[in-house]
């Protein structure tokens, strides 16, 4: 058995979590024949979101780990009336996209459907299954509460014959949709509501995307599942704390059918993030009431929505690592995922200038005509990134924000008389203040610069405390540039059980400005390249909308660290005052 640890970790049996744990127990008392044997499978009904990158990281992740070790991806589609190619297509990218690799063991329960129909046929002659004519109210009604039991139905004690016939005629179309099923006959009084004779097999005229009008029955999901888990001979079952429940259940289908392989379920807790929703149900809701641009809207806690906001596979995945899995709930902070996106592109993201609200600055006594090429390094935290050239000319645009006509106190950017550096280039000092005379609003700045100063650094040793990022205005190009907030304004929106989670929607989650200045190198990169706008966060190249005439990027994060300062760990870059 071979495990990888992460290099913080020396002492292998401390760094286990509590699947891994069982795991090697297995493993030593070479149960399975020392196989270890996981799946990823998820319902083609939606888009993956960071929930299921968490499963996927540990599925794929412990079949990694282990010599001879297998993760399959199967598609639990039983449910041909709420899924799509669409969906499988897209989770079929994000996983791979993720990083992990299912070779040739991609599955769909419904290539079973003739095994689970042979499978329901040997319950019905054992006189564990029996076709019931109650309406889903009925059963609904018949199933009691956790408090009472529920009764039995009349249709419960029909004979084998007679529930093989009937069970043929559902498959062969007699029935109306809705008009009977098949159910397994466990216990109406069990106190485990999923044991009164659960559903197996519905009437469902709909057209599967994979079977196509073969079948106008389909098994339940729970039916399903446990047993294509035991066809494909998965060893570890593991799946999240809402299918405690119905262990029991997928023990009774595999002890009943006796089949080979009996898989062992591990649950354990879901992923919650905060500010988010992780349903695909109320993600769906929100892609179909048009309240985000799709699935793969950036503000979207999808995979999708994560890639096309600037998230690295390694961000994600280095998240997951660190958040672990447990059996106990809990809501983790979204500015830990933050935090790890940050601490990936600090390394790699190569820094560059942008001026999102840009104030045109003119250099009074900067010749007319000249242009300075001026040496920037790409990335202060790794030199071999090398450096860049960036144009200086008369006319420039700096941050509106980077100037105040009247500074409160400890504003050490620009206002009138004072100087600062400008990053890369000159030290300036505001001469002159142009308003619009309408509206009183600051359009233009005189300037002088210190030809002294070139590179930012003043040979006399004068000090400036503020240093701002620039652009020159022949030689930027116009952006767009999309600023994201969290998707909701409560940290939890599905808490108040009396409001719906969409009142909670961040009506300032997305902020688009338009008139942006970029330096010209960044029109030209590939979309989803990313970057660092000095002093303003990280940004990359929206995949959908960018072009090279009309550049768009997205801001993936901003620099500020809040999960930083939370932990009071080491800083991360120091934002230039
Ligand atoms: P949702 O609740 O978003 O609709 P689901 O559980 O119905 O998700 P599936 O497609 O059935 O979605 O999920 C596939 C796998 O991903 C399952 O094993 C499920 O347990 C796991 N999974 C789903 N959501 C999470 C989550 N938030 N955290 C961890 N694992 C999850
Ligand atoms: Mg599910």
């Amino acid at each position: 058995m071979t495990i990888n640890f992460s290099p913080e970790h020396t002492d292998p049996s401390a760094s286990l979590d509590f699947i891994r744990n069982i795991i090697a127990e297995d493993l030593k008392a070479n149960k399975n024949d020392g196989r270890v044997h996981t799946r990823f499978p998820p319902e083609p009904n939606g888009y993956l979101h960071i929930g299921h990158a968490k499963s996927i990281c540990l599925n794929f992740g412990i079949a990694a780990e282990h010599k001879g070790g297998l993760c399959n991806l199967r598609f639990d589609d039983t449910n041909p009336s709420k899924e799509d190619i669409k969906y499988v297509e897209s989770i079929m990218k994000d996983v791979r996209w993720l990083g992990f690799d299912w070779g040739d063991r991609l599955f769909y329960a419904s290539d079973y459907f003739d095994r689970l129909y042979q499978y329901a046929v040997q319950l019905i002659k054992k006189g564990k299954a029996y076709v019931c004519d109650l309406s889903p109210d009925e059963i609904r009604e018949y199933r009691g509460t956790l408090t009472e039991p529920g009764r039995e139905s009349p249709y419960r004690n029909r004979s084998a014959e007679e529930n093989l016939d009937l069970f043929e005629c559902m498959r062969s179309g007699e029935f109306e949709d809705g008009s009977r099923v098949l159910r397994a006959k466990i216990d109406m009084a069990s106190p485990n509501l999923n044991m009164r004779d659960p559903v197996m097999y519905r009437i469902l005229r709909a057209e599967h995307h994979r079977t196509g009008n073969k079948w106008c029955i389909y098994p339940m999901y729970d039916f399903t599942h446990c047993l294509s888990d035991s066809i494909e001979g998965i060893t570890h079952s593991i799946c999240t704390m809402e299918f405690e429940n119905n262990r029991p259940l997928y023990d009774w289908f595999l002890d009943q059918l006796e089949v080979d392989c009996h898989p062992r379920q591990i649950e354990f807790a879901r992923l919650n993030l905060s500010h988010t929703i992780l349903s695909k149900r109320k993600l769906l809701a929100l892609v179909e009431g048009k309240l985000v641009s799709g699935w793969d809207d950036p503000r979207m806690p999808t995979i999708a929505g994560l890639r096309r906001r600037g998230y690295t596979p390694e961000s994600i995945r280095n998240f997951c690592d660190r958040i672990g899995v447990a059996k106990r709930e809990s809501v983790v902070d979204i500015a830990l995922l933050e935090h790890y996106i940050r601490e990936d592109l600090n390394r790699r993201a190569p820094r560059v200038m942008a001026v999102l609200r840009p104030l045109k600055v003119i250099i009074d006594n900067y010749p007319e005509e000249k242009v300075e090429e001026m040496d920037a390094e790409n990335n202060p935290e790794d030199p071999g990134m090398g450096s860049r050239k960036v144009l200086f000319s008369k006319t420039l645009y700096i941050e509106q924000h980077d100037f105040r006509e009247n500074p409160p106190k400890k504003f050490f950017r620009l206002s009138p008389g004072s100087e600062i550096r400008l990053k890369h280039a000159y030290y300036i000092k505001c001469t002159k203040v142009i308003k619009d005379e309408h509206t009183g609003e600051v359009i233009q700045l005189h300037c002088t610069y210190d030809p002294e100063t070139r590179g930012g650094w003043s040979k006399d040793g004068r000090i400036v405390k503020g240093t701002s990022h620039w652009v020159s205005a022949a030689h930027s190009v116009k952006a767009e540039v999309r600023l994201y907030d969290h998707l909701f304004l409560r940290a939890n929106p599905d808490d108040e059980k009396d409001r719906d989670f969409r009142t909670f929607l961040n009506p300032n989650s997305l902020e688009t400005l338009t008139s942006c200045r970029v330096e010209p190198c960044l029109a030209e990169t590939a979309p989803g390249s990313f970057y660092q706008f000095l002093r303003q966060g990280y940004f990359c190249v929206d995949s959908v909308d960018s072009s090279p005439e009309k550049p768009v990027f997205n801001r993936t994060v901003s620099l500020r660290d809040s999960w930083a300062k939370i932990e009071k760990s080491r800083g991360t870059e120091a934002p230039y005052f």
